[in-house]
């Protein structure tokens, strides 16, 4: 899986000389395939790899690699040995490494046996609500979303219900929704992502203390996915399980992909109260077995060198921040939606009176430049386009000012 969608789709069934017997019903119904956004990637990508000049700005994959200091290391660990099984939950050295960052970053005191380490975040979120929900029973998720959530949590046998976010209320959710799906639908967890992909939102503490107040009265399991906690723009990053009496029911999902440009290493972990976490480690045992000793090896390196490297993975998304304010003031018709974090834009276009499937679809036609549409992460984000900030400066500022002249030409043409 690439950065944040299935580049695979499910292969259709077209064999018909030797039929197979029936797939599961949970496995058919993972990828709700209905929200066809997902469109404009494939053709991008297909248009690239036949050798068009198309600048990419769909998926969160980082424009620079890891940093080579991590893959010698990498390197260095597997030489030496260390390419036999891992233990299953991770390594001690990592375990212990995740927990103090965790215990020094919010406070709340976190050990080994409160950290399992996964191949990603994914595997977390996986985990996580594999933890938190039995078959039939209701898992919740906010829109808009990031594209694995509702199979993440099909991916258990629960029903996954989205509850929808406004532009006009920053794409934060509102408790009393919350609360009213929590109630209707009888949930038993839900999932919320901050700093948020792909809205940017980084939800402040009144806002984390109302969904901490909706899991308490409905006994809720909250999954915290924090993946992008070290792209903060403006704000801070506020971890939902450092919330009074919340390291009881939350499950935070960490990875190494976004703060360490390490996508393709897959190494994440999940954090909890410790028998969610044993739990969590004999499905580990039935599915992932764990990550590679020597990943692990190379994460530990990698997070004892501090926040410095963090910070420099972060700054070109920083910088090319600062590039779109200056860009996008220039012009009045696409909208910025002010956002605190990761590495995205994520612009309204509704001016233009086109939907963000259509915009995208006709800006890869007429300027061979691909963003992902909003509709792609829900009802909720329709109208807005997400524009990942992963090529270089130049290619960046020049991509962004063509999308401006392209969204007001098409305005100025339907008024
Ligand atoms: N959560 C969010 C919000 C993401 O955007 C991503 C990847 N794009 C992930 C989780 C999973 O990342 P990984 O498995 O690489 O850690």
């Amino acid at each position: 899986m690439a950065d944040d969608q299935p580049l695979c789709r499910s292969a259709k069934p077209n064999d018909r000389v030797h039929p197979m017997p029936q797939l599961s019903k949970r496995i058919t119904t993972l990828n709700d395939t209905d929200s066809d956004g997902w469109d404009v990637f494939y053709r991008a990508r297909r248009l690239k790899m036949s050798g068009a000049d198309v600048t990419e700005l769909t998926i969160g994959e980082h424009d620079i690699g890891t940093d080579p200091a991590i893959l010698n290391f990498m390197h260095e660990a597997a030489l030496s040995g260390h390419t036999g099984y891992a233990m299953v939950p991770g390594t001690d050295a990592l375990r212990d490494t995740v927990a103090a960052r965790v215990n020094q970053r919010t406070g709340i005191p976190t050990d080994r046996d409160n950290v399992m380490i996964t191949p990603g975040g994914q595997a977390a979120l996986f985990a996580a609500h594999m933890a938190a929900l039995q078959p039939g029973e209701a898992g919740l998720y906010i829109e808009p979303y990031y594209a694995t959530y509702p199979g993440s949590i099909r991916g258990t046998g629960a029903v996954a219900h989205a509850l929808q976010t406004r532009a006009e209320d920053d794409f934060f959710p509102d408790a009393a929704a919350l609360d009213a799906l929590a109630k209707r639908t009888q949930a038993r967890s839900v999932l919320i992502n901050t700093p948020n992909n792909p809205t940017g939102a980084v939800y402040p503490r009144a806002v984390l203390e109302e969904i901490a107040d909706v899991a308490q009265r409905r006994d809720l399991w909250v999954i915290s996915d924090e993946v992008y906690d070290t792209q903060i723009w403006s704000g801070t990053h506020i971890s939902l399980r450092s919330l009074p009496d919340m390291e009881h029911r939350t499950l935070v999902v960490g990875s190494m992909s976004k703060s360490h440009a390490m996508t393709g290493s897959r190494v994440g972990w999940v954090v909890g109260p410790h028998d969610a976490i044993a739990a969590m480690i004999d499905l580990a045992t039935s599915t992932t077995y764990g990550v590679p000793g020597y990943i692990q090896d190379a994460a530990v390196f990698a997070l004892e060198q501090g926040t410095g490297p963090e910070a420099t993975v972060a700054a070109p998304f920083r910088r090319r921040r600062h590039l779109a304010h200056d860009i996008l003031q220039q012009q009045d018709v696409v909208g910025l939606i002010p956002s605190g974090g990761a590495m995205y834009l994520f612009l309204d276009i509704r001016a233009t009176g086109m939907t963000g499937e259509g915009f995208a679809n006709a800006l890869l036609d007429t300027h061979s430049i691909g963003v992902m549409p909003g509709e792609s992460f829900g009802a909720s984000a329709a109208g807005h386009i997400r524009v990942a900030m992963t090529v270089d400066d130049d290619a960046f500022a020049k991509a962004l000012t063509l999308i401006c002249t392209f969204a007001s030409h098409i305005a100025s043409q339907a008024s």
